[in-house]
């Protein structure tokens, strides 16, 4: 007799990666579109040569240098394997079975995934019809069994931002025994200043935590490294259910060496930034609706035309990803990339006209 999984995972639907034919454009995973920089590779290499000892549990080194440049204490920082592993630790060290989180929809996956997992509720809270949060009914949704609410600033997959006073009063307003969990991946793709820096949130509070990772703009996506800053109470309830040696030697050492290179790090940023702006405005004028994007990635709300969207550009060569009868989620590529993009997004109009 087949070994049953736990009957309330059943329900889950597997992880399935699209296939990715031979040399496809890969715009569907919010990635940096270049390989990272040789001095990382370097440094990947040299940490490679000692791969027969565990590394550093808490990843020391990197914590120490990541204190130094963000301006918090040691204490306050936890690495893990991609900011998704300190997602997944951060609902199981909070919530218990029975327990709630709130969250936008949509928004980032694996929050309500990762809180079905732990037997958690997930209360997922619809954007508003500009494909923002809407942070009222975030408050609204919160009740007495609520433990964790994310706030995905910028939010995947639709770029939409969260503003400074909005996200102040929201975080007033939180009662101080919920966990806010502010998530920015994408933060360096920011060019709004109005949307504030989380860490400076958290400093100021004791149920602030923020995530953040070397996958995108760092091109480290294979190399799983991430972090979360949050008051030292928090980080330790988050490495407490971790992984033991979760991040490997190879990784650490490439979050060190991308923190020494960050000034390539901001060069290939300002690339995409300018990329992004350039395909939003081809996709606008070609007469689609794009909400303004601050991340790497854009957002087309094709509802029923969704899918055969994702299809034409998979024909063209062109992998992008559909999110269901809401809509397509486009990363920012290189220049050349993104023009095959507008042709592939061009060839579908003419289609179906
Ligand atoms: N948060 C958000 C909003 C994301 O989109 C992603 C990756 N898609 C992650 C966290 C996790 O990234 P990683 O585990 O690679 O650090």
């Amino acid at each position: 007799m087949a070994v049953p999984i736990r009957a309330d995972l059943a329900g889950i639907p597997d992880y399935i990666i699209p296939g990715q034919p031979p040399g496809a454009i890969l715009l569907n995973s919010n990635e940096g579109p270049l390989a990272p920089p040789p001095s990382l590779i370097e440094a990947i290499t040299r940490a490679a040569a000692e791969s027969h000892r565990y590394p550093t549990w808490f990843s020391d080194e990197l914590v120490s240098r990541l204190a130094d440049r963000l301006g918090v204490p040691e204490q306050w920082i936890t690495v893990g394997c991609g900011s998704v592993s300190l997602c997944q630790q951060l609902i199981q060290a909070y919530c218990a079975p029975g327990d709630e989180i709130v969250c936008a929809w949509r928004s980032f996956e694996a929050y309500p995934v990762f809180a079905r997992v732990a037997g958690v509720t997930a209360r997922t809270v619809p954007l508003d019809p500009e494909h923002r949060h809407d942070l009222d009914a975030m408050l609204a949704a919160i009740t007495p069994a609520t433990r964790v609410v994310f706030v995905c600033n910028p939010n995947n997959p639709t770029g939409t931002v969260v503003r400074a006073d909005a996200l102040r009063r929201f975080l007033d307003e939180v009662p101080s025994d919920v966990l806010v969990v502010l998530d920015e991946a994408y933060r360096e793709f920011l060019t709004d200043p109005d949307v504030p820096d989380g860490i400076p949130l958290a400093l100021e509070r004791e149920n602030v935590a923020v995530l953040r990772t070397f996958s995108k703009a760092y091109a480290l996506a294979g190399v799983r490294i991430g972090y979360c800053v949050a008051p030292p109470p928090i980080a330790a309830g988050t490495a407490k259910v971790g992984v033991p040696f979760a991040v490997s030697r190879l990784a650490q050492a490439a979050g060190l060496a991308a923190l020494e290179h960050a000034d390539e790090v901001g060069a290939r940023c300002e690339t995409v930034i300018r990329e992004r702006e350039r395909l939003s405005a081809a996709m606008r004028e070609a007469g689609h609706d794009v909400p303004p994007s601050q991340a790497n990635f854009l957002w087309l709300p094709l509802r029923e035309r969704s899918a055969r969207f994702g299809e034409h550009c998979a024909e063209s060569g062109i992998m992008v990803r559909v999110f269901g009868k809401d809509g397509v989620r486009v990363t920012v590529g290189l220049p050349e990339e993104n023009d095959a993009f507008l042709r592939a997004a061009q060839s579908f109009a003419h289609a179906v006209s």
